[in-house]
């Protein structure tokens, strides 16, 4: 397996394997990496020649500087756990200046509003940090696939847009959420919960199973105040959004209309880390 620290020598890398006709996977991550992370690795091994793993904490889109402060990083059990995929993987562990060379800014994009909405509306500036990071590291990696996981739902459908706006040839692989035994959607802030807040945590993808259900036999405004009524309980989560929206425009749905996909999604604050979760509604 071999580990690049700068894009430069990647880029020649790559250079070398694209002369040779080889496919490139791609799967952008932020480290700490947990079995959800690890089934877009496999995806990507199994369906390309290589496989570009990047670890980097985008400090672009974070609007919090507490979260990005806190964010997991342990890069020694990332590398340990990608190991087994030897041969067919490249570990590409960039520094802040080396992806950002001339200054730590993002750029500003518009994606049809998919960009304001949920957690465009509860995170200033985040979409516009994802954008850029992406935007660069496609530049730098060009590969054939990316995979992205279905946990970031909204940022799936930018990626998706991005590429189509730009005219880029990459095609975005999606993949299904890999959850913990009791529901909770894994993700690398699940590390900084208790084991306490770990199982109360479980009452997330519970609520989001009960909406459903319940999706073809009641009302969404019943099933808003369904999800606000099961989070009262507990003292230490507040839900910051709850909706269901068009799973096209991502917009917030007050009725339903036949043909068209709906998906609900969430977002709650356990102590002080915030989880997000979603799930299709068809
Ligand atoms: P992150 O490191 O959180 O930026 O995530 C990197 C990629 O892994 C993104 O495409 C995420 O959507 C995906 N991902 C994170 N958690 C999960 C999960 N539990 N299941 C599937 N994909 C995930």
């Amino acid at each position: 397996m071999l580990t690049f620290t700068e894009k430069e020598s990647l880029m020649r890398h790559l250079k070398n394997l694209k002369n040779q006709q080889v496919s490139i996977g791609f799967v952008p991550t932020m480290g700490a990496l947990h079995n959800g992370h690890l089934s877009l690795v496999q995806k990507s091994v199994a369906d390309n020649d290589i496989t570009v793993v990047s670890i980097f904490v985008n400090p672009t889109q974070f609007d919090n500087p507490s979260d990005l402060e806190k964010y997991p990083r342990d890069l020694e059990k990332d590398i340990s756990l990608l190991e087994p995929f030897n041969s067919k993987l490249i570990v590409f562990t960039p520094s802040i200046s080396n992806m950002y060379e001339n200054g730590l800014t993002s750029d500003t994009y518009f994606f049809d509003n998919l960009e304001n909405e949920m957690e465009g509306k509860h995170r200033k500036g985040h979409f516009d940090g994802v954008a850029t990071v992406v935007s660069k590291l496609f530049e730098i990696i060009n590969p054939n696939k990316a995979y992205f996981g279905e946990k970031d739902f909204q940022q799936l459908q930018i990626i998706r847009k991005m590429v189509a706006q730009n005219g880029q040839k990459v095609s975005i692989v999606n993949c299904p959420i890999v959850r913990e035994d009791n529901g909770l959607a894994m993700s690398s802030r699940n590390e900084r919960l208790s084991t306490k807040e770990r199982e109360e945590a479980a009452i997330i993808y519970q609520t989001l199973k009960e909406v459903k259900e319940k999706f073809h036999s009641e009302n969404i405004e019943t099933l808003n105040k369904l999800v606000t009524e099961r989070f009262l309980p507990y003292a230490n989560m507040q839900l910051e959004y709850f909706e269901i929206a068009d799973e096209e425009t991502l917009k917030s749905a007050n009725s339903k209309e036949a043909n068209k996909k709906y998906r609900a999604f969430i977002a709650v604050f356990i102590g002080g880390v915030r989880l997000i979760d979603n799930i299709a509604l068809y």
